[in-house]
């Protein structure tokens, strides 16, 4: 046990049951306390009025260094004698202020008013860091610093882009579109036709970013300047100068007025794609429903492709569906690995087609699965455009398909 001096003893806290001793008294209370005098005898001895479990907390404190909040001393408590330690030593604390330097969280009022001027601070600079990075996007995607696009030069493909975006994401007030990312239908039959349909409408500056987006839409680097965006989470402006008013541009845009004849490539084009999606959908779906992580890769795309050339969106459906049982009827029988049995489903796919072309099979199409509905880019194709709503997922995309749905 470390030597007590008197001059140690914080005299402001001695417990007022130990008033009447004298600073020498109170050393050799304590001392005898700590050596493990019969406590009761001591409480005689000293003529205090404590219960004896009680006595401990009416030594004072012992000075052990200065509080950093105000002028008094930092102090810590006696040890109960069941410890080998004079002090309850990393317990220090201010007598005076009540500064407790052992919690992170203290509670006394200098400790308090420090972490109000911390959080006040972390707000400013918050603030500030808002305002600098608001000022960066403006002057990155302020509207005036585009040329708009003029609406005679939209081609077909682009009218149709952007209708579809429109009917799935116009503002009620029709200015602005609100981020992709919000839309309740799918836009396209899969993300990577969506994303290549705003990408080209981005490169085209036909949509611009917002400077209304959500700020956490945008990406800031390290040094804090404006490196990119999410491109479906900013809000877009649409950047096209109309001949007449922009209400009226709006109503042409969401309502197409197309003459099918002159636009047969560019609607096949768009035809081959959601149907290219689709399936490549429908069959990640499958496999991933069945535990298969495939990777799409060339042979599966020119897989599809080829099969869509003979075959609606519905039958390589139904092709791709008996392809993904066999395979895990496959490997469940142990025939072969996983890998193997996923493996073989393209293969599968692309063997059942040309079977199915070579004996003449009568293919059933399979209908469409809750989980993928229809999308706003299909359904404005061959419900508002072609007006054949539920024949083009049954009939293959091709140009003599597309000529005949027009001629009916
Ligand atoms: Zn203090
Ligand atoms: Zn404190």
């Amino acid at each position: 046990m470390n030597y007590l001096s008197p001059d140690k003893l914080i005299t402001e806290t001695i417990g007022e049951e130990l008033e009447h001793l004298s600073e020498n008294q109170l050393i050799d209370l304590i001392t005898k306390y700590k050596n493990g005098n019969n406590v009761e005898n001591l409480l005689k001895e000293f003529n205090i009025n404590v219960r004896s479990t009680m006595l401990v907390r009416s030594f004072p404190l012992v000075r052990v260094g200065k509080c950093p909040n105000c002028p008094a001393d930092l102090g810590c408590s006696i040890a109960n004698k069941t410890s080998k330690e004079l002090l309850n030593q990393r317990k220090e604390e201010c007598w005076n202020c009540g500064h407790k330097s052992y919690i992170s969280n203290c509670q006394c009022s200098t400790c308090l008013f420090d972490k109000e001027q911390e959080r006040i601070q972390a707000e400013t600079n918050m603030q500030a860091e808002l305002k600098r990075k608001k000022e960066a996007i403006n002057r990155e995607f302020c509207i005036e610093n585009y040329n708009k696009v003029d609406e005679h030069s939209l081609t077909l493909k682009e009218k149709i882009s952007i209708c579809t975006i429109l009917r799935c994401c116009l503002s009620e007030d029709g200015k602005y579109i609100k981020p992709i990312k919000t839309s309740i239908e799918p836009v396209t039959s899969h993300q990577d036709l969506t994303t290549q349909m705003i990408k080209h409408l981005i490169a085209r500056e036909i949509l611009i970013p917002s400077v209304e987006s959500d700020i956490n839409a945008f990406v800031f680097d390290e040094t804090n300047i404006l490196s990119s965006y999410y491109t479906y989470e900013v809000k877009y402006i649409l950047n096209i100068q109309p001949t007449d008013k922009f209400s009226l541009l709006i109503e042409r845009l969401l309502y197409l007025a197309i003459d099918i004849d002159q636009g047969v490539e560019v609607l096949l084009s768009i035809w081959k794609d959601l149907a290219f999606y689709e399936v490549l959908s429908y069959f990640l779906y499958q496999m991933n429903d069945v535990g298969y992580q495939p990777n799409i890769g060339e042979v599966t795309k020119s897989t599809f492709i080829k099969l869509l050339e003979n075959f609606s969106v519905g039958q390589v459906f139904n092709i791709v569906l008996r392809a993904v049982s066999n395979s895990t009827r496959a490997y469940q029988s142990g025939e072969y690995t996983k890998k193997h049995a996923m493996n073989m489903v393209v293969a599968s796919c692309r063997n059942q087609g040309e079977k199915a072309i070579a004996e003449n099979w009568d293919l059933k199409a399979y209908n469409r699965i809750k989980q993928l509905p229809e999308s706003e880019l299909s359904k404005l194709l061959f419900t508002a455009i072609l007006k054949k709503p539920y024949m083009a997922f049954n009939m293959a995309p091709t140009f003599d398909n597309l000529l005949n749905l027009n001629a009916k």
